[in-house]
């Protein structure tokens, strides 16, 4: 019998046909860049927590990968009457192979007996996290290990860095030594189902839905879409939350098709959806947009941020995942159609926040509309206002003229290659065809020039490159904004205007 790793079970539990192409066809492949990053952040916070649970590094580190999976198993064994801490450490037992994140020797009662850590790197526990920590419990446990307790530790998202290399605080323990205990026949029959569909000669006839990115999204899912039968018109095209007989429809019956469904289960915004796509017709409320643009007059400004998050913060003050901004785009219209352009990037590897403040204050000037798309600019602005009390007052009058677009185009426009969805990358080709994010350098679009910042604080990045970085950001961003114009003058029917 084939031993599976956790990594394939928690394949299996996510959707057999993955693993059965993990197994069988692991040269399909592909990992998107956000799951590279996740990768990326995962390493990051694991070698945080060896710090935290060995501070003297008395501990010893597998590398499974490196060293070769049967080998740690064998120096796992060898080791463990060492009583010294132990990450990596591999076990082989019950059909499965599991490497343990933190394995700490503890007394109790007078024996020699482990704790065992599992570290993620999110902000709370989730249900793949209990049934991670439950399989790594069983094959410990089945291997002959004398395990006390079981906790998973994930990052405490209230934290606040106090700079200085000190990250005390950064992970939070939730105990389920009783939750995993108690799962083991429950593993079990995972494994005995999951050995089941390796054995198969045949893929498994699964059709792409929900599961293919939660909880984790699937490397496998160009191969999927490739091979499944296009829906012409996917239900998940219909905006916003799903009433319970939709939900129904969808996820019991298996409707795939918007054909198929009902009206009457439909919103107005979806029954708009549905009608428009279906019939390839735009909706354009073009009074009602004229009407909410004509309360801000011109000059007005339009203003797009770009952030940057980590779950291991580097900054002091700073919160994990918090968005800090490190670039803007600001155009300015005049009343006569004039266009001008501000913008700061700062890729100093210092915290940004303050520069950025001063900066965005210094640009937006006191009067005026500022129009940004969606509510994160406002966020970001207020969060700057609480870190900064001596900068609040003049950006919180920043945050008082900011006049989201986005609500005016879900409300007034919708074009069917939208396909459901508002975003300016969605809303621009139907209105703007001549402005394309896809014909930028290197930064297309938000994931992007987050990573770009990354690599540009790098230390080992060139100064060449990070120039270049710098270049493409700044497109990126200024691109955004030149949208906004673009969407503001169709929508306030000012087409007339030479922009
Ligand atoms: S893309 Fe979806 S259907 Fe295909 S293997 Fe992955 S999870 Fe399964």
């Amino acid at each position: 019998m084939r031993s599976l790793s956790k990594s394939k079970l928690l394949a299996f539990r996510q959707c057999p046909k993955r693993l059965w192409l993990e197994v069988h066809r692991a040269d399909l492949i592909e990992w998107s860049d956000q799951a590279q990053a996740s990768f990326l952040v995962g390493h990051e916070v694991g070698e945080i927590a060896r710090d935290l649970y060995d501070p003297k590094g008395k501990g010893v580190v597998f590398e499974p990968k490196v060293e070769g999976y049967d080998e740690v198993v064998s120096r796992t064994a060898a080791l463990i009457d060492a009583q010294r801490p132990l990450f990596e450490a591999g076990f082989n037992a019950g059909g499965a192979r599991a490497y343990v994140d933190v394995l700490l020797p503890v007394r109790r009662k007078g024996q020699k007996v482990w704790r065992m850590v599992e570290v993620k790197s999110s902000a709370d526990v989730k249900d793949t996290h209990r049934d991670d920590v439950a399989i790594q419990a069983y094959v410990a446990r089945a291997s002959g290990l004398k395990l006390d307790s079981v906790a998973l530790a994930h990052i405490e998202s209230q934290w606040v860095y106090p700079g200085g290399g000190d990250y005390q605080g950064l992970l939070k323990e939730v105990d389920l030594t009783d939750e995993a205990f108690g799962r083991e026949e429950e593993v079990k029959g995972w494994i005995a189902s999951a050995q089941t569909i390796v054995r198969k000669r045949k893929e498994p006839e699964i059709g792409v839905g929900r599961h293919c990115s939660d909880p984790y999204p699937c490397g496998f899912l160009d191969y999927c879409q490739r091979n499944a039968d296009q829906v012409e018109f996917p239900v998940t095209w219909l905006p916003g939350n799903k009433n319970n007989k939709l939900r129904n429809l969808i996820e019991v019956e298996g409707v795939s098709d918007l054909r198929q469904v009902p009206d009457e289960l439909l919103n107005p915004k979806q029954l708009r959806v549905k009608t428009h796509t279906l019939g390839g017709s735009v909706y354009f409320n073009a009074d009602g947009a004229a009407a909410e643009l004509a309360q801000h007059k011109l000059p007005a400004l339009f203003l797009d941020f770009e952030t940057i998050n980590f779950a291991v913060p580097i900054w002091k003050g700073t919160r994990p995942f918090q968005q800090i901004p490190f670039q803007f785009s600001l155009h300015r219209l005049s009343r006569t159609g004039k266009l001008t352009h501000r913008e700061f990037v700062d890729l100093s590897g210092q915290d940004p926040s303050r520069r950025f403040a001063e900066a965005l204050i210094a640009a937006c000037g006191e009067r005026g509309p500022i129009f940004v798309y969606s509510s994160f600019e406002s966020n970001r602005i207020y969060e700057l206002a609480k870190r900064f009390p001596k900068l609040a007052r003049p950006l919180l009058a920043i945050d008082d003229r900011l006049v989201d677009l986005l609500p005016i185009a879900s409300e007034h426009y919708y074009h069917p290659d939208q396909q459901g969805r508002w975003s300016i990358k969605n809303v621009l080709p139907t209105i703007a065809p001549d402005l394309r994010y896809d014909e930028l350098d290197g930064v297309q679009d938000g994931g992007m020039a987050m990573m770009a910042f990354r690599e540009a604080l790098h230390p080992d990045t060139a100064g060449a490159r990070k120039v270049e970085i710098e270049g493409q950001l700044l497109d990126y961003c200024r691109l955004d904004t030149e949208a906004m114009v673009r969407v503001w003058a169709y929508f306030s029917r000012r087409v007339d205007f030479p922009l």
